[in-house]
C-alpha cells in the first residue's frame, strides 16, 4: 500500500509535467498550477489534493494510467522509479512493473534537456535529515 505522502509525491512530479488528474466519474481534468510554492505543496496543490479525498480517490486517475488514487492507497502498490524515465511510478509491491507509467505516451519524455520535476522538500530539511542521520551514526 502507498503511504499517502507517495502519492502525493507521484501527482505532484507528474503535475509537472502537464499530466491532468481525471477526477471521479464526472470526468473533470485537474491540473494545479503551480504545483509547488515556497519549498511545500501550493495551496492549488491542496485543493486539488483535498477534492481528490473527498472521493477517498475513488474513479480519480492520471491521464494515460488506469491505476486509480483509491487503489493506490488501498492495496499492493508501492510508488517506485519508471525503468524507462525514473519518475516515479505505481507498481505492485513485488516489485512488478505496472505497464501504466503515464511516460507511456509522451514521445518527448524522457527529456533531459528540460529542468526535471523535483519534490516539494525544502534543501534546509533536507541537509537537516542528513545531519540527523550522521548524529546518529
Ligand atoms: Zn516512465
Amino acid at each position: 500500500m502507498a503511504s499517502t505522502q507517495n502519492v502525493r509525491y507521484y501527482l505532484a512530479y507528474w503535475f509537472q509535467l502537464g499530466k491532468k488528474l481525471v477526477l471521479g466519474n464526472s470526468g473533470e481534468l485537474l491540473l494545479p498550477e503551480p504545483v509547488m510554492k515556497d519549498g511545500t505543496y501550493s495551496s492549488q496543490f491542496e485543493e486539488c489534493w483535498r477534492r481528490i479525498s473527498e472521493l477517498k480517490g475513488k474513479d480519480c486517475y492520471l491521464e494515460g494510467t488506469n491505476s486509480t488514487i483509491n487503489s493506490l492507497l488501498s492495496s499492493a502498490w508501492e510508488i517506485s522509479p519508471c525503468a524507462r524515465c525514473d519518475m516515479p511510478i505505481p507498481v505492485i509491491d513485488l516489485g512488478l512493473p505496472s505497464n501504466t507509467c503515464p511516460c507511456g505516451d509522451m514521445a518527448h519524455w524522457p527529456n533531459l534537456e528540460l529542468p526535471q520535476p523535483r519534490s516539494p522538500v525544502s534543501t534546509k530539511k533536507h541537509l537537516n535529515r542528513i545531519k540527523g542521520r550522521l548524529n546518529s551514526k
